[in-house]
């Protein structure tokens, strides 16, 4: 299983400097290797592959001394990786139909990551950076001693500097099959950001809302900055700063909220992302969205840490089934509505309700599950979460998926994989 701790970065000036060159060289990289695919393709109707790409960086970072060679290695890969995932994901998109979202070129590049981060030395209080020194960081929280490093990726967001640790954990043990014994359903909504079946109401905290007036604010002061002044510049800056408090803000608020769930049930349905409830709704929305497809996210992973159960089930007629007695409501309960009325003359706050019908059909299918697995079958372990780990292309032979490789001649030379280069791994 793997995890990611983000910290707090706070590097020298020099360094921060330093660090700024870095983006600019690898943002003009990633620009490079999409025009020459794209190039390749359209003049020749060749496809460039990552290892063609690979062999040609090195030879790159030999004459570039200054430039790109002045970097280390792991970094620059990445942003090749990055490139032909990017790809991959937009080959796989033309083949499914969807809309295809051609790889963009970069205006500006916000994180760099060392994805073999051997040579990156972690301490309690400093990160150790190839080719930069040491870099004081703040550990807020602990990180669990038996993980092993897989990723370091530094990231700027509006001015502030942090690290992300992604580490590899094992598996924890598959949850039990007995029946739980403090389970809870959920309803994420608009009027509170959650109701559980147990009668607790969530909203979000009012620092959420100050800081939401501080934006509102700076938004209003960046509208009178005239166009191209630095004034405005300066605004916009202070407008960036503001989201990116707001949105750490909510993590937080997520991840606190979220471990506080996982320590106390060991069982949790939610209701599956229904896009079509939320249509329609307007205001809040996608602030709203933003923090429901986080909270599930986290607990599924956190339950899954704890070996607990996180159940998603189908929402339909979550609103519109008494919790009590299972008749629908007749007429349909109205959008606004904040009572359930039953037929049968139950009444009860509309999403209490709800989140009593999630509860009851989490408890259904985790009940069918135990029930075939003391069939014979066992589950198999919690999946991977975290980044997908990055696995080059294997040439393969009568596939008939749209590919990069796919008229790919040998190149030039015979390359051969460097040594610590991606291979499959493991
Ligand atoms: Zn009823």
């Amino acid at each position: 299983m793997w995890l990611t701790f983000k910290f707090r970065l706070h590097p020298l000036p020099a360094i921060e400097a330093e660090l700024l060159r870095w983006l600019e060289e690898l943002r003009f990289l990633h620009n490079y290797v999409l025009e020459q695919r794209s190039t390749a393709w359209r003049s020749e109707h060749r496809s460039v592959s990552y290892l063609e790409q690979q062999s040609a960086l090195t030879k790159w970072r030999a004459f570039d001394v200054h430039g790109l060679g002045s970097l280390p290695y792991d970094p620059a890969r990445d942003i090749l990786q990055r490139v032909d995932l990017a790809f991959r994901a937009f080959f796989l998109r033309v083949r499914d139909g969807g809309p295809p979202g051609y790889p963009r070129f970069r205006r500006e590049l916000r994180s760099l990551s060392f994805g073999q981060p051997d040579s990156v030395l972690v301490s309690s209080k400093t990160i150790r950076v190839p080719r930069l020194g040491r870099i004081a960081y703040v550990r807020h929280r602990p990180v669990p001693p038996n993980g092993v490093l897989k990723r370091a990726t530094l990231l700027r967001e509006a001015r502030a500097w942090f690290v992300a640790l992604a580490y590899e954990f094992p598996d924890p043990p598959a949850p039990p099959t007995t029946p739980p014994t403090n389970a809870v359903g959920v309803d994420l909504g608009l009027t509170h950001l959650a109701t559980l079946s147990d009668g607790t109401t969530i909203d979000p905290p009012k620092f959420l809302r100050r800081s939401e007036e501080r934006l509102a604010r700076a938004q209003r002061s960046l509208a009178r900055k005239t166009r191209g002044s630095h004034r405005r510049e300066k605004a916009r800056m202070r407008v960036a700063a503001c989201h990116a408090k707001i949105r750490r803000q909510r993590r937080d608020f997520a991840h606190k909220l979220t471990s506080h769930w996982a320590s106390r049930h060991d069982l949790i349905a939610f209701e599956d992302l229904d896009i079509s409830r939320l249509q329609g709704r307007g205001l809040g929305k996608a602030f709203a969205d933003a923090g429901w497809g986080m909270l599930r996210e986290m607990a599924r992973y956190k339950l899954a840490r704890a070996s607990h159960r996180f159940v998603e089930v189908p929402s339909k007629g979550t609103s519109q089934i008494c919790s009590v007695c299972g008749r629908w409501a007749n007429p349909p309960l109205p959008l606004g509505a904040r009572e359930f009325v039953c037929p049968g003359g139950h009444r009860m706050d509309r999403d209490l309700n709800a989140s009593r019908n999630v509860l009851a059909r989490g408890r259904d299918e985790v009940g069918r599950n135990s029930a075939e697995l003391t069939r014979g079958e066992r589950e198999p372990p919690p999946g991977r979460v975290g980044r997908t780990v990055y696995q080059p292309r294997r040439a393969r032979s009568g596939s008939r998926e749209p590919s990069l490789t796919r008229n790919r001649e040998p190149p030039p030379g015979g390359v051969r994989r460097p040594e610590g280069s991606p291979g499959p791994e493991r």
